[in-house]
């Protein structure tokens, strides 16, 4: 008896011991050898492994921008009940958003109680961020400031509760700088808003305020 086999896959003979077992075979043996059984499974695998992981991720991310669109327009078209979930979210953990409130609250107030001028310095800086202006306008710059309007009021000459202006405003793209700064009081900081300086001083105020602050106009 030969101890050969022909593979069917191959075409090549092939001691027995070349084929793995196969018990519902006439002979006992698989019909290809080990050699091409194996090159099959890593062919397979290869293919099957790109593909999963292909199809895998896609399916992931179309799955993932779907729910967050329904998610979101879920949200949309149901407020009030948006509004309950979160009310019932609440009331579930009131004493922890109460205990994590009075700690980072405290912790706030007092950190905003001690450093007046960089909460002012950070809330400058988080407008200008809106309207995406880079503003570098340091405390040195605001005392400058202070100084060139000798503490006062330029609009109206108050003394008290007096703030940095944006002379040209920030909602309009300026930053502040230097020449950008005007010494004004609340009330009037609050009455300019965000008018420009020549809708808002008088000719001659205007011009004098560009003196102050060292602006030549090309005429
Ligand atoms: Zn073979
Ligand atoms: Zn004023």
């Amino acid at each position: 008896m030969r101890a050969v086999k022909r593979c069917v896959k191959c075409k090549i003979n092939k001691k027995f011991s070349e084929f793995s077992k196969h018990r519902r075979s006439k002979d006992g043996l698989a019909s290809w050898c080990k050699e091409c059984v194996i090159e099959c499974c890593r062919k397979w695998r290869k293919l099957n492994s790109e593909k999963t992981k292909e199809y895998g991720s896609k399916q992931r991310r179309l799955h993932s921008e779907k729910l967050s669109e329904q998610n979101r327009k879920w949200r949309k078209e149901n407020p009030e009940k948006v509004r309950e979930i979160s009310k019932r979210y609440r009331d579930a953990n009131k004493e922890k958003i109460k205990e994590l409130n009075k700690s980072s609250e405290g912790g706030i107030k007092k950190w905003r109680k001690e450093n007046p001028e960089k909460v002012r310095e950070y809330s400058r800086r988080r407008r200008a961020q809106k309207v995406a202006v880079e503003e570098n306008y340091s405390e040195a710059d605001e005392n400058y400031t202070r100084q060139l309007f000798q503490n006062c009021c330029y609009n109206c000459g108050s003394t008290e509760k007096l703030c940095i202006d944006h002379s040209n405003p920030l909602s309009k793209g300026f930053a502040l700088t230097r020449k950008n700064a005007v010494l004004l009081c609340w009330e009037c900081n609050g009455s300019k808003h965000d008018k420009m300086p020549a809708e808002f001083y008088s000719p001659a105020k205007l011009k004098k305020l560009e003196k102050i602050l060292g602006i030549t106009r090309k005429r």
